[in-house]
């Protein structure tokens, strides 16, 4: 097992439905998470289009804030009949203040109303994990996972967070809210991705 792993990893997130899943990922495998606003460090800037550099942007800040090494992911949803729109700009697709529990509502509505009418209906989950084991790190870890499903009209479930009570998994006839936090985890594009991570932090060692 990497050193790295032995020492504290700064989780550079606010979101607390990301912040409940990164947890429940990272205890197995016996990190220790901190997440940023543990330490007073603020929210990065997400000015790229591209969830890699977004990532890369966030981690970086929270190294450079805290001294320690800073994993960071950018996730969204990419739908192909908008052409991967809401893509990176996933959290504030509807450009509205206010908290996260409106936000995600209207996000949801300003989507189900752009694929009126549209039958194809096919998407995914992207994300993309970052980690750094110091501010200006030439080397970071990049991992990727992505989680391929459909966007349902009517809402089903109330886990989760974000899109998921519109995420449908045709295999398993429920939504991404209607998985219980374990089943999701596995099969996510986080749990993808942080697995990916996983493997790379090995190979460290
Ligand atoms: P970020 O903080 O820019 O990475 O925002 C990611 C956004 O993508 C979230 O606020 C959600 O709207 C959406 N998103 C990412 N992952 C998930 C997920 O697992 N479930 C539901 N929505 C997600």
């Amino acid at each position: 097992m990497s050193s790295l792993l032995a020492k504290k990893l700064i989780l550079a997130s606010g979101n607390p439905g990301k912040l409940r899943e990164f947890c429940q990922l990272c205890e197995p495998l016996g990190w220790q998470i901190v997440p940023q606003s543990a330490l007073g460090i603020s929210e990065a800037e997400e000015p790229h289009g591209t969830f890699v550099e977004n990532a890369l942007a966030k981690a970086r800040h929270a190294a450079r804030a805290s001294g320690l090494p800073a994993f960071a992911d950018d996730s969204g949803i990419c739908v192909e009949a908008l052409g991967g729109a809401p893509g990176v700009h996933s959290a504030r697709y509807a450009e509205t203040a206010g908290n996260r529990d409106t936000q995600d509502a209207r996000n949801n509505a300003k989507l189900i109303a752009a694929l009126q009418a549209n039958a194809d209906r096919r998407a995914h989950y992207t994300c993309v994990i970052v980690l750094v084991r110091h501010a200006d790190d030439p080397e970071p870890l990049i991992a990727e996972g992505r989680w391929h499903g459909e966007i349902i009209d009517t809402p089903r479930g109330d886990g989760g967070f974000g899109y998921d009570p519109y995420f449908f998994l045709r295999t398993l006839n429920r939504t991404a809210a209607e998985l219980p936090a374990a089943e999701k985890n596995k099969i996510s594009h986080r749990g993808l991705a942080l697995a990916a991570l996983a493997a790379l932090l090995k190979r460290e060692a």
